[in-house]
């Protein structure tokens, strides 16, 4: 081959390849349902976050719980809306969704989170389970998520959903138990919405009613949409205490809508519309309630999260290796009184600290995250894998060690192999490698011991490859148009 004609070659190649890569991206908005070939497992083929990391829902296991004091009440606001405002019902094909103003909002959050709508997922008449999070294993009836995005930083819910800190999900979940009169003030409509892409409008209610009670007892953890583009973007609150609606209420949900629309010859009904739990990925579930939790740790604080990731980055390796490895395996925490203390402590050295670790992290890491350029990072490295059936996997080897950083640090994580080998890169391999060979050894030693739950823990990610260069400029790539629905 010549050199014109092996030029012209690679481009064509290269063209064939940025098509076939980029079109699953472009698809954005392809159809996706609940069951049949574009069910659930298939999402990832059109959808690459479905199949990467920090996935929702969970199931929520109690030895995922860490106690953190810090959790406050939730605070909702303007949720008591008056009759004489309209919000629009919708069957959208995959759920029944309502409406909400923006100036309804939560609180309690370090920004304003603003109301953008609210929707449900539900069994079947037959199968009285449909909730999405899971509590030990136990599914629920049905569950409500009312999504909000952060309106301090963006403005509105499209610019947020693929953004680090965009939305912030309330989750309720659902038992069927008494009837429930606030479910009424929209379900005596919902005949009206029978076909997908149905809408109509109805008088406003005091949303607050759909809530529980109180609205201090809550699960906490860093998620995803639970529904295509699936974007890890979603500080989840889930409330402990159920709802309850009646079984005729329940049936109501589960029997009156159609995934199809009203033109379709072969109507199929919308039913049983949830995902199924998630790999946990080291995440931890914060809670803010200890009443009925027996043994239950507490989380470890900032300060000392913050000193492991400086040791990482500039501190002796080989004394991380030798004395230090407590500080990153999984460990008990200490109990109710060590805690008041540790507490205290957060406070005095938070603000320096963070100012300090913060100058000290690598460029990928910590950063503002937006999940379309870390997809661009992605297509680099499949670019420079030459192959394309690699996308997943790639988006979990790009996402993962950013999310766990940020995620440990904000104590909703334990540091994982994958990202402490990320934040060694570019220092002594063999100081490296020392700590790594020490790591994996001591937590194999501890899973023999602890019988680990999660054994990915243990073994970080079999395709990440050690000291892997993870500063890669954007791939040449457009950002496509993202359509999202719930
Ligand atoms: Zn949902």
């Amino acid at each position: 081959m010549d050199i014109k004609s092996r030029n012209i070659y690679t481009v064509t190649t290269t063209l064939a390849f940025i098509i076939l890569i980029a079109c699953p991206i472009a698809s954005r908005g392809a159809k996706w349902t609940y069951s049949g070939p574009d069910g659930e497992p298939n999402w990832r083929t059109n959808y690459p976050y479905c199949g990467g990391t920090f996935q929702s829902p969970i199931d929520i296991q109690t030895q995922l719980l860490r106690y953190d004091p810090q959790l406050s009440p939730i605070q909702v606001q303007n949720y008591n809306l008056s009759a004489n405002e309209q919000l629009t019902l919708h069957n959208n094909g995959h759920s029944v969704k309502i409406s909400l103003p923006s100036h309804m909002y939560i609180s309690s959050l370090p920004n304003r989170y603003s109301a953008a709508q609210l929707h449900f997922h539900w069994g079947s008449s037959s199968l009285l389970t449909g909730s999405e999070h899971t509590v030990n294993g136990k599914q629920f009836a049905a569950e409500m998520h009312v999504v909000h995005f952060n309106s301090d930083k963006f403005p509105n819910i499209s610019m947020a959903v693929d953004k680090k800190d965009g939305l912030a999900v309330l989750g309720v979940l659902i038992e069927i138990g008494e009837f429930n009169p606030c479910f009424d003030k929209f379900l005596k409509y919902i005949e009206g919405i029978k076909y997908k892409d149905q809408k109509i409008q109805v008088p406003a209610f005091n949303v607050r009613e759909l809530l529980p009670d109180t609205l201090n007892e809550y699960y906490r953890y860093d998620g995803s949409l639970t529904t295509p583009p699936c974007f890890p973007s979603v500080l989840w609150t889930v409330f402990r205490k159920p709802v309850t609606i009646s079984h005729e209420q329940f049936l109501a949900l589960a029997t009156s809508l159609y995934a199809s629309s009203a033109e379709d010859s072969a109507p199929v009904p919308l039913y049983g519309n949830y995902r199924m739990p998630q790999q946990t990925d080291n995440r931890v579930v914060l809670v803010s309630f200890r009443d009925g939790l027996h043994g239950i740790f507490s989380v470890s604080s900032p300060f000392e999260r913050r000193q492991v990731v400086q040791k990482l980055l500039a501190g002796d390796l080989a004394d991380l290796a030798d004395e230090g490895l407590y500080q990153l395996l999984p460990k008990p925490q200490p109990g109710l009184n060590s805690k008041l203390k540790t507490t205290k402590r957060w406070g005095l050295h938070n603000q320096a600290n963070k100012v300090h670790v913060r100058k000290n992290l690598p460029r990928h890491g910590y950063k503002d995250l937006c999940f379309k350029t870390l997809e661009n990072d992605v297509l680099h490295q499949i670019q420079r894998h030459n192959a394309n059936a690699q996308m997943v996997e790639a988006l979990r080897d790009v996402v993962f060690p950013e999310l766990n950083l940020r995620s440990y640090l904000d104590c909703k994580s334990e540091l994982d192999l994958q990202t402490i080998r990320q934040l060694v890169q570019g220092r002594s391999t063999d100081e490296a490698a020392e700590l790594e060979q020490s790591l994996t050894k001591a937590m194999r030693r501890q899973m023999r011991r602890h019988r680990h739950p999660n054994p990915k823990a243990i073994t970080g990610h079999p395709r990440a490859t050690f000291l892997k260069d993870f500063s890669l400029s954007s791939a040449n790539h457009k950002p496509q148009h993202v359509e999202w629905e719930d």
